[in-house]
């Protein structure tokens, strides 16, 4: 792995934000003023590729990057706000009915949060 990919890694485990390409080349940037866009896209690919990151993809929005750290995640229908959440671990139900092993799942659960709840309250 490059120093730019271990870098970007770093960035993704310890940050809780869901970053896009761009917000990791701001805050990579600061440290590395050399480092350009298209570094930050090539090391993003290479680190799904191998399984280290995962990259979320939600309508409306750039794709954001995210631990591979088993989680589930909360997406505001609104105005696409995702947070972290812990559901229950569905891979003994999906499988038992799939009849076979799964890799992973990927669950997404659509809600309007908060914020935007409150936004609409006082709307009306
Ligand atoms: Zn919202
Ligand atoms: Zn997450």
């Amino acid at each position: 792995m490059t120093k730019y990919a271990n870098l970007i890694l770093e960035f993704i485990n310890q940050s809780k934000e869901h970053m896009t390409a761009e917000q990791l080349f701001l805050e990579l940037k600061k440290t590395e003023p050399r480092v350009v866009q298209a570094t930050i896209y090539n090391n993003l690919n290479v680190l799904c590729q191998e399984g280290l990151i995962r990259r979320m993809s939600i309508e409306g929005s750039p794709d954001r990057y995210d631990t591979i750290q088993k989680h589930d995640h909360l997406v505001c229908n609104k105005c696409g706000a995702l947070s972290d959440i812990n559901f229950e671990d569905l891979t003994g139900k999906l499988e038992s009915q799939l009849g076979e092993g799964i890799l992973f799942y990927d669950l997404k659960v659509y809600y309007v949060c908060p914020k935007c709840r409150e936004n609409k309250e006082e709307k009306t």
